[in-house]
């Protein structure tokens, strides 16, 4: 028996925001098509090596979330990326790139984010100096301690970190603090001490935001146990070395003194931009907050609501989010839309 479309959700996106509401619509009983552009569902959680704040194994929760999709039967069209989204008498109308056409009640956007590309900094030399790398790029490389950070066989020497890298900078137009990198920093300079004991590890930050629960406690840790130096003040080129380490030049902000200093590895705490197509803002009238990721109608009432009637937010696409934020966005984005089909909203 066919289900009405009327009845039916299309879930963008099976990273955890997705996969946490497909479950939740899943369970209420109501009938959901996830979409997925990949070739497995997971998102950015499949590229981490281990979480903030507690360094919990990425692939263990990561196998959460694929146990959760295989009890709950969900049903995931991986390799399928949504092109288009139209609303037309009340329904929606979700176009995929091989051009088939479904039509569901609501959608439930939960398309994440898109990583800073970092060579868009050209004062910092990714892409050119191959020592220079960013926050994913480590998180690979931890991955496997036979490559690690080592240097022909040889554990580095000395590593420094940047911080917003592409936030908080309005050269490339991004504004907007991407909330996750200072903690993920703070995480994997204690990675990297802990791998390489003997490596001396300096963070460069414009200022610290260690807003979440622990978050503050990892920070301390890092200092005092692993006296990791954090040094307010911006990085303003990096060149490389004729041995082909990287000379970085930066100003102490609290020292008030210019600084030159030499690594092994620099590393770059890139940021989150957003990941909504042009083209729902244009098919649609999805509204965009002033960063550029999906708006939602009253961040007090109505966190979730976008200014599309039927369309619900959750995740990263409606901003820099860590994975409880978007499991609960999920969850509740999952509720509004059940609300909405009930003829509730
Ligand atoms: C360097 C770094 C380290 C981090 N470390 C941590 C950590 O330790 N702990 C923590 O809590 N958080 C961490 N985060 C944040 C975490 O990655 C995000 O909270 C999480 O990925 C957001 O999940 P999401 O489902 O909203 O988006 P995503 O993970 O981006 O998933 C979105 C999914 O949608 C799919 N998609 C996109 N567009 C389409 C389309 N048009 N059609 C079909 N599918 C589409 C994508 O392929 C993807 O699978 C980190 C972030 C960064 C940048
Ligand atoms: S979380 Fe930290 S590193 Fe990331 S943009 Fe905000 S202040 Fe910068």
């Amino acid at each position: 028996m066919s289900v009405n479309p009327k009845k039916r959700v299309a879930v963008v996106g099976a990273g955890v925001a997705g996969i946490a509401a497909a479950v939740a619509l899943k369970r209420a009983g109501v009938d959901a098509d996830v979409y997925e552009k990949e070739s497995g569902p997971g998102g950015h959680l499949t590229r981490w090596h281990a979480l903030f704040p507690g360094r919990e194994n990425a692939a263990t929760v990561l196998q959460g979330f694929l146990n959760e999709v295989k009890e709950n039967r969900l049903d995931i069209r991986t390799g399928t990326l949504v092109t288009d989204i139209r609303k037309e008498n009340g329904l929606f109308r979700v176009t995929t790139g091989s051009g088939e056409c479904s039509e569901y009640g609501a959608v439930l956007l939960a398309n994440g984010f898109r990583l800073f590309d970092a060579a868009r900094k050209e004062e910092y030399g990714y892409g050119i100096y191959p020592r220079v790398i960013t926050s994913p790029d480590l998180e690979k490389r931890m991955e496997d301690p036979a490559t690690g950070l080592l240097i022909h066989n040889q554990a580095p020497k000395k590593v420094a970190f940047v911080h917003c890298v592409g936030s908080r900078d309005a050269k490339v137009g991004n504004r907007y603090c991407s909330k996750v990198c200072c903690i993920s920093g703070v995480k994997q300079a204690i990675a990297v001490r802990e791998q390489y004991p003997s490596c001396e590890v300096m963070n460069f930050y414009m200022d610290l935001r260690m807003f979440g629960s622990g978050f503050e406690e990892l920070y301390q840790e890092a200092q005092e146990k692993y006296g990791i130096n954090f040094i307010r003040g911006r990085v303003s080129e990096a060149a490389p070395t004729l041995d082909g380490s990287i000379q970085v030049k930066a100003e102490d902000t609290l020292l008030g003194c210019p600084l030159k200093v030499t690594v092994d590895w620099l590393i770059l705490l890139v940021g989150m931009e957003p990941g909504i197509p042009g083209s729902l803002h244009d098919s649609l009238g999805l509204e965009r907050d002033d960063a550029g990721f999906a708006g939602c109608r009253n961040k007090f009432l109505l966190p979730g609501y976008s200014s599309v009637d039927g369309l619900f937010l959750a995740g990263a696409c409606a901003g820099p989010a860590t994975i409880p934020d978007s499991v609960n966005q999920g969850r509740a984005a999952a509720l509004s839309a059940i609300h909405y089909l009930n003829g509730k909203v």
